[in-house]
This record gives C-alpha cells, sequence and structure tokens, in this order.
C-alpha cells in the first residue's frame, strides 16, 4: 500500500463540519481533499433556486443563529447577513397560536388577560410538580408546564416527528424549546440571528474556495474507503454505523420528505412556519423561507415537512436503546483514531442533534487539535 501523502487531509462530506476544516486547514498549508456523494456543496444547509426562481432551503429551513463570536467572525468572513426573526406559530382548530409558548399563548387559551406574575402562577398551578427528575421528554413538558398544554402543542406533534411517543424520547429534545414569561415572539433567542445574504450554499462555496481545497462531488457512497489510506488524518462526517459496515447494529434515524408548493402571490403565510400539531396533517409544519431570505419576486414557494423512518439520516433519535449503541461505536472510533487518524465529527458522526453553528464549532475545535496531532 502506498504511504499517505504528508499534509495531506481528507474530509468526508461537504456539509458545515467538512467545508470548515477544510478551510482552517487548508490555510495552514494542508492539501484537502472533500468528497461529498451528492452533487453539491452545504450538506443539509444547502439552497438553491427552485423553477420558480425562489431561493428554497431543499433539506428544511435552517434558522442561524448562535451565541459564539467566533463562530459568528469565522462564517462572516463569507457572507454578509440578513437580520433575521423566525417567527413560528401553532395550528390548533383553525387558530393560530404563537408558539414556542409565552404570555400570549397563555393568553390565547385561558381568555384572560395575564402579566409576567401572573402567567408564572398559572404555569405553577398547571405544571406537575410530583416530576422532579424528568426521565423523557413528556415528563419534562409535564414538570414545566402540565397536560393541558402538552396535549395541545407537544403530544402529537412529537410522535409525528419522531415516531414514537415523547415518554419515549430523552428530556432534551422537547427541551430545545423554551417556555417564556414574556412577549418575545420569536423561535430563538441569540446573540447572532441572522441568514447569510445570498444563502449558505453560496456561503460554503465561498468557504471552500481556496487553492489548497480539492472537491469531488458524486462520489460512490464508499470511495472514501480508497481514499483514506492515501491521506495523513481523515475528518469523516457520515453515519458513524455506515463508517463500521453496522457491524455493531444499526442506529435509528429520523428522515423527512419535503413537499414544495409554488404560490403566485407574494407571500402565503403570516409567518416563517406554522406547526401542526394535529394527526390530521401528515405533516409537522410548512416553512415560508422567503420570510427570512427576503426575496424580492412575485411568487413564492412552501415547503411541507412529512416526517418518516426511512430514507436520508437527518436526526439522530435521542432514545436509550441508541445512545448505548452509539457509546460502542465510539469505542470503535476512538480506535480508529488510535490506529489511522481519523476523527469523526458532525451531527451524523457522532450522532448528535445539533445545529449548523454548534457543528461549525466542534468543526473549529477540531482543527486546532488536528493541528497540534500532526505537527
Ligand atoms: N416540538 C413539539 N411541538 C412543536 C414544535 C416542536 O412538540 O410545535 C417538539 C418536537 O418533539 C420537536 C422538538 O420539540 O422534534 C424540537 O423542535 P425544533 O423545532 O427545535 O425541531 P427542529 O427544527 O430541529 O426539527
Amino acid at each position: 500500500m502506498a504511504s499517505p501523502l504528508k499534509n495531506s487531509i481528507l474530509l468526508v462530506g461537504a456539509g458545515p463540519v467538512g467545508c470548515t476544516v477544510a478551510r482552517v486547514l487548508a490555510e495552514l498549508g494542508y492539501q484537502c481533499h472533500i468528497l461529498e456523494a451528492r452533487d453539491h456543496i452545504a450538506g443539509n444547509c444547502y439552497d438553491t433556486f427552485d423553477k420558480h426562481g425562489v431561493l428554497i432551503h431543499k433539506y428544511g429551513p435552517h434558522c442561524f443563529r448562535t451565541d459564539d463570536d467566533e463562530v459568528f467572525q469565522f462564517l462572516s468572513r463569507f457572507t454578509k447577513w440578513i437580520p433575521s426573526e423566525y417567527i413560528v406559530k401553532s395550528q390548533i382548530n383553525d387558530e393560530l397560536f404563537q408558539f414556542p409558548i409565552n404570555i400570549e399563548t397563555l393568553e390565547q387559551v385561558f381568555s384572560k388577560k395575564l402579566d409576567k406574575e401572573s402567567a408564572a402562577e398559572l404555569l405553577e398551578e398547571l405544571r406537575d410538580n410530583s416530576i422532579t427528575q424528568p426521565a423523557n421528554s413528556e415528563e419534562f413538558v409535564l414538570s414545566r408546564i402540565g397536560k393541558r398544554l402538552f396535549e395541545m402543542f407537544y403530544k402529537d406533534y412529537t410522535s409525528k416527528q419522531w415516531g414514537r411517543p415523547a415518554s419515549e424520547l430523552s428530556p432534551s429534545v422537547c427541551g430545545r424549546i423554551p417556555v417564556r414569561l414574556d412577549r418575545y415572539p420569536g423561535y430563538v433567542e441569540a446573540k447572532h440571528l441572522c441568514t447569510p445574504e445570498e444563502g449558505f450554499t453560496a456561503l460554503f462555496k465561498k468557504m471552500i474556495d481556496h487553492p489548497n481545497i480539492k472537491l469531488t462531488l458524486n462520489c460512490a457512497k464508499d470511495h472514501w474507503r480508497e481514499e483514506l489510506p492515501r491521506h495523513q488524518a481523515t475528518v469523516y462526517t457520515g453515519t458513524i454505523d455506515s463508517y463500521f459496515d453496522y457491524k455493531i447494529g444499526k442506529l435509528d434515524w429520523r428522515s423527512l420528505s419535503f413537499e414544495f408548493k409554488n404560490y403566485q402571490t407574494e407571500l402565503k403565510q403570516p409567518c416563517l412556519q406554522i406547526n401542526y400539531p394535529s394527526k390530521d396533517f401528515e405533516y409537522t409544519r410548512s416553512v415560508e423561507i422567503k420570510h427570512i431570505t427576503k426575496q424580492k419576486i412575485s411568487s413564492t414557494t412552501v415547503s411541507y415537512e412529512y416526517p418518516k423512518s426511512k430514507g436520508e439520516p437527518y436526526y439522530p433519535v435521542p432514545a436509550p436503546k441508541n445512545q448505548e449503541l452509539y457509546a460502542k461505536y465510539q469505542e470503535l472510533a476512538e480506535q480508529e483514531l488510535k490506529e489511522r487518524f481519523v476523527y469523526f465529527c458532525g451531527r451524523l458522526a457522532e450522532y448528535t442533534y445539533i445545529n449548523s453553528d454548534e457543528a461549525v464549532k466542534r468543526a473549529l475545535d477540531l482543527s486546532a487539535k488536528i493541528k497540534d496531532q500532526l505537527s
């Protein structure tokens, strides 16, 4: 076997992690080769113009947010930003409610005026205070806001999204959603809430535009196995179970399919995203990304999201069985690092439900580690 080329790094996957590590190491003089099975870069952040000319997020909405200045500054080298506010409503019996739950939601549900104190008292009455240490997402929500609001906003949405009840998911799943004792209407709060001016694909394209970075698209799924021995180190961002040929079992992944509908109107929905907790709708949410891209175009495209168990992996499923299996794969991954300098990083490789800013943060930290370990 040929010995590996010195200072050469293989990146398996052209998503946020692969592109970030490639850029940082390329600037340090490493030769970086990115392999990507799809016909495009940017992973699930990929955005593209549909046949009507509307910029869409092909794999679901990316509402960029970060509190991390290092991440923000790094990304800002490759894009200008449009300030964003991510407004989400939940549709229940034809009525739209502010979501995440805040004082306005509570006023609407309980038909009474509230302030911070009376809203806090109301939640205290509603919450199940017998649950002191929630063991799963259902218990987590019940302990925060009680049965009535759980059943209205979370119960069926979660079982549609995950194909299992909230009682079988770790508390962190529904724990992503805040409950607010104010009237802030946005989905998330963060120091930087913004959208890349020309989109995510343009951002990552600029990021990997460097003489030390080579990109190969449309690779056969396993092509990296041939390339790996030729490089000094590899950053693998695909699913960890597939790296090991599923030899100790298959992890569960949740997938999605999308239906995109174009409408000959400026805007179709009152806000970026509408959630549909009811089982009367097969889809979980409709997203009109134009609310945040602010594209000047006379028509609009809305995506309808249908969760499913088969298909491209989107979400790791945070349930005990998967977490145990992942821990075993992690041990194998540590061996690969020792024996072959293979680093596992990102949502799929670390079986972790992280947002894109956290993926970039992990990639920046990993780049520093690789630099130390290889020099
Ligand atoms: N969730 C819910 N009702 C909603 C929105 C979210 O029950 O209206 C739960 C659901 O289990 C979901 C989780 O909260 O998977 C996290 O929601 P988020 O919007 O952060 O999901 P993502 O955008 O990552 O798909």
